[in-house]
């Protein structure tokens, strides 16, 4: 059996990298910085424990996440590294007495500055000009982004300095911008930016130049690249001014760590009084040479540390408990809170998650409560303050019955769960699942139209979404022409879905997106779906018995298959339609692929994703149509088979490599 600290650093791993792709790659984070961070530091504390876990591609060594493929990639004249994070002041002090110790004989000057929450950025001017700007990515290649970044109003696309020179610095939306595009995107009810460093760089990567440039990024520079060596860092920072370049002008030299940490104190007093986020400090050594001498690990230099703020709390009244039905029927409370103002917007609610969550913070009705922000919209309730008590709080008693349609609830492990198919909530919380992004991409169907749908009978579950008639809609008050027409057409659309999407947004319990995608890819159609047995869907790796008794009992239903039934009638596609682009590489279209053994830094669905993007077709066992093998570490007997018959085969780095250059 394998020791446990190896079972959890493979799970640390699997976590980071899914939580690092949708940070840095689909900037929608799925849990905060703060619990990242936690994850990463374990990851850290159990590598140092276990040499033998420091692998070179472990989170820990790595920078960023891997370059999008829909622009074009630049590979970096040097590295653009991460920073180190100190996360208190013995952290901040042994970086101070470790470097002391490096540079000894040295006159130690560090610059202390803001830590801008963007994105990190370098550009490169040539004759003056600016001609290349690209985001970290990896930290070895990133993005083409120079369109973009011209759009940026405080970037000089011209500078008075005729030889090569590489400024790197943080693009930001400053909190104004921030809150003005999520109102926007409230109105239109799509999805909010968890916070402006997403929104900079959703921003960024937008393939619409105009777009961009409404969205008034900033920049501040912090670093230069100058022919001619100046001595410190200052020097430098002095020059780019000069230049035209904005550099950040909240910045100060500290002999000690005693200055150090009162410019820090400072910051973290007065961060709310600045129009852009800063999540720290970043304290530098001025010096180039001592800079060099201590030199830098894969991920960080070592002449450098952010010391990360604390998340920002702050104690309210807890008022009230809301309680929902979600599209399952599990009922999540939400805190109303007494409004009140933290880390720049008014926070009225925070996520309870379930009753567990209630009764083991011990959260009384009227309680005095302290809130947490750390990144995230929706802020979280860190405890209740019993010593504050009056008397007259009320313990949250669990409800028994549906809130919404008074149907019995059941109870099951932390939850408590609405059984009732036709609990109208619940029934709308399917309807929006069925419709979202992931899903079905219906848009124009936000939550606002869903609820008047369901209110007024029009639909009773997704399938009648395809039977709404345009005149009978315009009866309905509050939706105008406009926005019927642009319904009406997002749902004939979605009818030429491939079957994943229908899969994921049906809701089968256990089948996400990923699960739908593995399930359409297996069995091609609905129909062949549905006659699966138990046995050929615990078969299919990455679903296993849990979910195939899941998915068997999800279609042998009656009502599900009245539901499918309209859907069929509606004529919506019910086969998986891989997904190819218009310019896909002849090497992999239409070429019968197969892959083996463990991947590196992607998972095999993702894999599989950009194959198919590319035009192949994914096969699991190899036979006479194979075209080519991928090969990860330890291949298993496929390899054999491959060599044996011929088939040619390739390294899954070099394919991954290859693929993410060529597909746009
Ligand atoms: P980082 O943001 O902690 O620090 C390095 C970066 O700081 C640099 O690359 C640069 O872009 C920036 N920076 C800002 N001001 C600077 C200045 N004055 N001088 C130099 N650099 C400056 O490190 P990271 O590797 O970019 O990202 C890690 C962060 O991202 C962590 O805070 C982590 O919580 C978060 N993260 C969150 C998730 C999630 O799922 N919530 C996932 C991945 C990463």
């Amino acid at each position: 059996m394998k020791s446990d600290y190896l079972v959890r650093a493979k799970e640390l791993r699997t976590l980071i990298h899914k939580y690092d792709y949708h940070y840095y790659v689909l900037d929608r984070p799925l849990i905060s910085d703060l619990e990242y961070d936690s994850l990463l530091r374990e990851l850290v504390l159990l590598e140092e424990k276990h040499p033998n876990l420091r692998v070179p591609d472990s989170p820990t060594r790595r920078v960023g996440g891997q370059p999008l493929s829909a622009f074009a990639k630049v590979e970096h004249a040097a590295p653009m590294l991460s920073l180190e994070n100190a996360f208190n002041e013995q952290e901040l002090a042994l970086f101070f007495e470790r470097v002391t110790k490096q540079a000894a004989g040295e006159e130690l000057v560090f610059s202390c500055e803001l830590k801008i929450d963007g994105v990190a950025v370098a550009l490169t001017y040539e004759g003056g000009k600016l001609t290349v700007g690209a985001s970290r990515g990896n930290g070895l290649i990133g993005e083409e982004l120079t369109a973009n970044l011209r759009t940026i109003r405080s970037l000089p696309l011209v500078i008075d300095y005729q030889e090569k020179l590489e400024v790197r610095g943080e693009v930001f939306l400053p909190k104004s911008s921030f809150e003005k595009i999520n109102n926007e995107r409230k109105q239109k009810e799509q999805p909010l930016f968890a916070n402006p460093r997403n929104a900079a760089a959703g921003s960024l990567r937008q393939l619409d130049a105009k777009l961009v440039a409404k969205r008034q990024l900033g920049i501040f520079i912090y670093e230069g690249y100058f022919s001619a060596a100046s001595n410190t860092y200052t020097q430098v920072l002095k020059k780019l001014s000069k230049l035209g370049f904005v550099v950040n002008e909240h910045r100060s030299s500290a002999r000690n760590l005693p200055e150090i940490l009162n410019f820090i104190a400072l910051w973290e007093e007065k961060r709310q009084t600045l129009n852009y986020d800063i999540d720290g400090i970043v304290i530098k050594v001025d010096n180039y040479r001592i800079r060099e001498k201590l030199g830098s690990t894969t991920k960080f230099p070592r002449w450098a540390i952010a010391y990360k703020f604390k998340a920002q709390e702050v104690t309210t009244k807890l008022e009230g408990i809301e309680l929902n039905v979600g599209r399952t029927g599990v009922i999540t409370p939400t805190a109303l809170l007494k409004p009140i103002l933290l880390a720049g917007t008014l926070v009225q609610r925070a996520a309870l998650h379930n009753a567990s969550y209630i009764k083991e913070k011990d959260l009384r009705l009227g309680d005095y409560v302290i809130i947490r922000k750390a990144g995230e919209i929706i802020p979280e309730v860190v405890k209740s303050l019993p010593q504050k008590r009056s008397g007259s709080e009320n313990i949250f008693q669990l409800p028994t019955m549906c809130p919404v349609c008074q149907a019995k609830l059941a109870k099951e492990e932390s939850s408590i769960r609405c059984p009732n198919t036709a609990c109208p909530q619940k029934i709308e919380a399917q309807i929006l699942h069925f419709a979202s992004r992931d899903a079905m991409n219906i848009s124009g169907l936000g939550k606002q139209v869903v609820k008047l749908l369901c209110k007024e009978k029009f639909v009773t579950s997704p399938a009648d979404l395809y039977f709404l008639k345009k005149d009978e809609l315009a009866k309905l008050p509050r939706l105008g022409e406009k926005l019927i027409q642009n319904i009406l057409t997002a749902l004939e659309k979605s009818k030429h879905n491939s079957l994943e999407k229908l899969l994921f947004g049906l809701g089968i319990p256990h089948v996400g997106a990923e699960k739908a995608k593995v399930l359409a890819r297996t069995y091609q159609t609905l129909a062949e779906l549905s006659n699966a047995s138990y046995s050929s869907l615990a078969s299919v790796p990455d679903i296993g018995p849990i979910v195939a008794a899941k998915i068997t009992a999800y279609f042998k239903n009656k009502n599900n298959s009245t539901q499918l039934a309209r859907l069929q009638a509606a004529k919506l596609n019910l086969t998986y339609q891989p997904r190819t682009t218009a310019h896909v590489n002849s090497n992999w279209t239409h070429k019968n692929i197969v892959i083996t053994g463990k991947l590196a830094g992607i998972s095999r669905a993702e894999l599989k994703d950009l194959l198919e993007k590319a035009g192949a077709i994914v096969t699991k066992q190899i036979n006479n149509t194979t075209n080519l093998l991928v090969i990860g570490e330890q291949p298993g007997s496929k390899l054999q088979k491959a060599v044996k018959q011929g088939i040619p085969t390739i390294n899954a780095a070099q394919i991954v490599q290859d693929l993410k250059g060529t597909i746009n």
